[in-house]
């Protein structure tokens, strides 16, 4: 079995199962509350990775999933229900808590221009798939069952298969390192993870199950969703790094134990954002979340950012690396986002030369695709993008040449590694927007009184001014202002 870690160069080494289809599995998020920014990063950091897949011509069926049910509080079997301690919380309905998230979560997905996955599946809509896989895993002799909650026999498996194998930890560490947590009594060995679990009378979320009233175990909704929509092996399963000890490790085991094959070809985990030095997470309570961040509605932020720019901010960091969230950071690719968007425009109004172009395309088309063909190196394609902005800056001041059948190959490699790939777009804020309908409105009106049309003139004006907008006439021009 061969597992990498990340998927290295694209086009030269990766061999989906099925080519040209490419099964691209990514853990979702945990619909129990808002989503922060760290968790963003991730889903951005796919989004960037299915985009371009699908732009080199792969179909791509992209499954990402909502968790809401069976996820704990603690990663292993221990504390209150999410869900449940949340809808005491909110004195809401566990699935009122789940569609609130959920609804949430899509809102912030789309204000990053993320594209929505081919299917989104949740774990309660799946349980029967779930308690399919457990009997499955029990009849194959690598789980038992404790008085209504079956177990993962996790030295049993590894004694065939090499439960590590994901962080290429040593089993006798980790038993060494393991704290004794809840059901340590029922559990044959200490690192057993439950499947399925036996429902206290005050459980709101259960199902009945051979082992009597329960509800799922987190990490089997991954693998019970993944090989139906999937089969059993399938190309890319992604999620975070803090997945990889823990969620995805007990993936694995419970694939290979129920379906005897190693269930993913390409594993790849994003690093984390982080606020001075320390991981963004919901229990740290150290997280940004996008709405407070596009407001600037948080002590630690100058103003607000708009969700390109912060897409901007995730996409100028390989999504190997740490990435600090900070003002100036942020205030840079702020700056970034604007120049390139601006240097977009600016390539429109290019004249074309007669002579030959002084900018080599297809040295640029090579450089930009083996950027991305590199792990997805996106800060590598954007500094190529900057080489290339660059270029449009002479060529607008007359100081460089470009012919115009270069002018309209360089519009479309832009538009395809800037929209299509990278997924920014062009964003206009509500002041720009309302300064150009204003410009439009004055010059309509300058027009009309030009042709003596000052009914037409007159209407406009006083249009305006039941909306609040003054009109100021000068002898040379007309202004305006909020009256
Ligand atoms: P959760 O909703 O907590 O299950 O997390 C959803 C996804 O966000 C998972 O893939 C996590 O690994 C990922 N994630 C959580 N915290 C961070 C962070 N600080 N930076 C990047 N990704 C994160
Ligand atoms: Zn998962």
């Amino acid at each position: 079995m061969v597992i990498y870690n990340t998927l290295t160069r694209v086009k030269e080494n990766f061999e989906p199962i099925n080519t040209p289809f490419v099964g691209l599995y990514v853990c979702g998020p945990t619909v129990y509350s808002d989503v922060h920014l760290g968790n963003c990063r991730t889903f951005i950091s796919f989004d960037l990775i299915y985009r371009y897949l699908s732009h080199l011509g792969f179909k791509v069926r992209y499954v990402r999933n909502i968790t809401d049910a069976g996820h704990l509080e603690g990663d292993r079997d221990e504390g209150d229900d999410k869900f449940a301690k949340k809808a005491r919380l909110e004195q809401l309905e566990p699935m009122e808590i789940v569609q609130k998230y959920t609804l949430g979560f899509h809102d912030v997905m789309r204000l990053f221009n993320t594209l929505p996955p081919s299917i989104e599946p949740t774990a309660t809509g799946h349980i029967s798939e779930q308690i399919e896989m457990i009997r499955q895993i029990i009849k194959n002799g690598y789980a038992y069952e404790v008085d209504g909650t079956v177990y993962f026999d996790v030295e049993k498996y590894n004694q065939e298969y090499n439960y590590t194998i994901l962080t290429n930890r040593q089993l006798a560490d980790l038993l060494e390192n393991t704290r004794a947590l809840g059901g340590q009594n029922e559990k044959h060995g200490r690192l057993d993870f439950a499947l399925w679990i036996k429902a206290k009378p005050e459980h709101l979320m259960h199902w009945p199950s051979p082992w009597g009233t329960g509800f799922p175990g987190w990490h089997i909704e991954c693998s019970a969703m993944s090989s139906k929509y999937l089969g059993e092996q399938f190309d890319i399963h992604g999620g975070g790094m803090d997945l990889a000890a823990t969620h995805h490790t007990n993936e694995i085991a419970q694939s290979q134990a129920c379906n005897h094959t190693s269930p993913v070809k390409y594993w790849m985990h994003t690093n984390m954002l982080t606020v001075n030095g320390t991981r963004m997470s919901k229990s740290k309570g150290n997280g940004f979340l996008p709405l407070e961040l596009f407001s600037g509605n948080h002590p630690l932020l100058n103003h607000g950012y708009s969700p390109m720019a912060v897409r901007f901010f995730m996409l100028q960091a390989h999504y190997r690396s740490t990435l600090d969230f900070t003002n100036d950071a942020l205030q840079a690719s702020e700056k970034g986002y604007r120049r390139l968007m601006a240097s977009l425009l600016l390539l429109e109004k290019v004249k074309p030369s007669d002579r030959n172009s002084d900018f080599n395309l297809d040295e640029f088309s090579q450089r930009c695709y083996a950027a991305m063909n590199d792990d997805f190196n996106s800060p590598v394609l954007l500094a190529e993008l900057f080489e290339a902005s660059r270029f449009i800056n002479s060529a607008y001041d007359g100081k460089a040449d470009i012919n115009l059948h270069d002018l309209e190959i360089l519009k479309k490699l832009l538009h395809s590694f800037v929209f299509d790939v990278l997924g920014l777009k062009e964003e206009n804020s509500q002041t720009e927007d309302t300064e150009k309908l204003m410009e439009l409105i004055i010059r309509l009106r300058t027009e009309a009184k030009a042709d003596k049309n000052y009914a037409t003139s007159d209407s406009i004006r006083i249009a305006l001014k039941e909306i609040g907008i003054q009109l100021n006439d000068s002898k040379e021009n007309t202004s305006w202002s909020k009256s």
